[in-house]
C-alpha cells in the first residue's frame, strides 16, 4: 500500500500518519521529521534545512528530492508506505513519479485532508511534540493527560520554533502558491480522494481508511 497524505501544514497529516502505521506496519516517511531529525544532530543537511525551515520557506527541490530518493531506497519501502509533507512543488511531485516508475511502483491513493485556512493558525499554534518520541498533541484539542507530558513515554513536550503565529502565515501562503496545485496534477492520475479534517481524530481516521481504498473519491 502506497499512501501520499496532502494537505496544508496543521491539518493533521502527522496525526493520522502514525495511526496509520499502527493499523497497516508500513513505515512513515515525512520529510518535515527527517530535517528536524538532521537540525538535531547538527548535521551539514540539518544546518541548511533550518534557514528555510526557521522562515517557513520550503527547502529546494533537489536537497529534498534526495533525502526522499534515500528513504524511499530502504528495503521495507518495497511493502508500502505513507509519504507525508511530499511532494510540495510540482517539481518534487514529477521526480517522485520517476523514482516510484523505477522501483515498479504506483501510488495507491493520495488522501488530502482538508481544513479550512482560518482553523490552521490554532491548530499549528497549539500543538506540542513530545521530544522523545514525536508523537503530537494539541493544548486544546487533543491534550496530553498531564500537561507538558508524553502520555507515550512520559517525555518533554515542546513547541516547534516554526510554529509561532508570524511563521505560520508565511507556511500557510507558501502551501497554497506552491502545494495546492498539486491537488490537480493527482486528480488528472486518478487516484485523487479528499476528506474533510475538521471532524474528530477518529472520524479523520475512518475517513482516511475509506480514502485510501478510493470509496470517497
Ligand atoms: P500536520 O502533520 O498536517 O502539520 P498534525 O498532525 O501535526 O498536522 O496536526 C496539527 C495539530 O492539530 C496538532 O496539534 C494535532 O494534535 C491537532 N489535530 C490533528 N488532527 C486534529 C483534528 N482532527 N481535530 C483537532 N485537532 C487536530
Ligand atoms: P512539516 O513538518 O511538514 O510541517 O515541515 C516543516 C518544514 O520542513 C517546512 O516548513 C519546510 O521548511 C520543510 N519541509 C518539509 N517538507 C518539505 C518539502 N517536501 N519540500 C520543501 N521543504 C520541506
Amino acid at each position: 500500500m502506497y499512501i501520499l497524505l496532502m494537505g496544508p501544514p496543521g491539518a493533521g497529516k502527522g496525526t493520522q500518519a502514525a495511526l496509520l502505521v499502527e493499523k497497516f506496519s508500513i513505515p512513515h516517511i515525512s520529510t518535515g521529521d527527517m530535517f528536524r531529525a538532521a537540525v538535531k544532530e547538527g548535521t551539514e543537511l540539518g544546518r541548511e534545512a533550518k534557514k528555510y525551515m526557521d522562515a517557513g520557506e520550503l527547502v529546494p527541490d533537489e536537497v529534498t528530492i534526495g533525502i526522499v530518493k534515500e528513504g524511499l531506497s530502504k528495503p521495507n519501502c518495497k511493502e508500502g508506505f505513507i509519504l507525508d509533507g511530499f511532494p510540495r512543488t510540482l517539481e518534487q511531485a514529477e521526480a517522485l513519479d520517476k523514482t516510484l516508475d523505477d522501483m515498479g511502483i504506483k501510488l495507491t491513493r493520495v488522501v488530502n485532508i482538508f481544513v479550512p485556512a482560518e482553523e490552521l493558525v490554532s491548530r499549528i499554534t497549539g500543538r506540542r511534540i513530545c521530544k522523545s518520541c514525536g508523537a503530537t498533541y494539541h493544548i486544546a484539542y487533543n491534550p496530553s493527560a498531564q500537561p507538558g507530558k508524553c502520555d507515550k513515554c512520559n517525555g518533554e513536550l515542546y513547541q516547534r520554533n516554526d510554529d509561532q503565529e508570524d511563521t505560520v502565515k508565511n507556511r500557510l501562503d507558501v502551501y497554497r502558491a506552491q502545494t495546492e496545485p498539486l491537488i490537480q496534477y493527482y486528480k488528472q492520475q486518478n487516484v485523487y480522494s479528499e476528506i474533510d479534517g475538521r471532524q474528530d481524530i477518529d472520524k479523520v481516521f475512518a475517513d482516511v481508511v475509506t480514502g485510501i481504498r478510493g470509496e470517497n473519491s
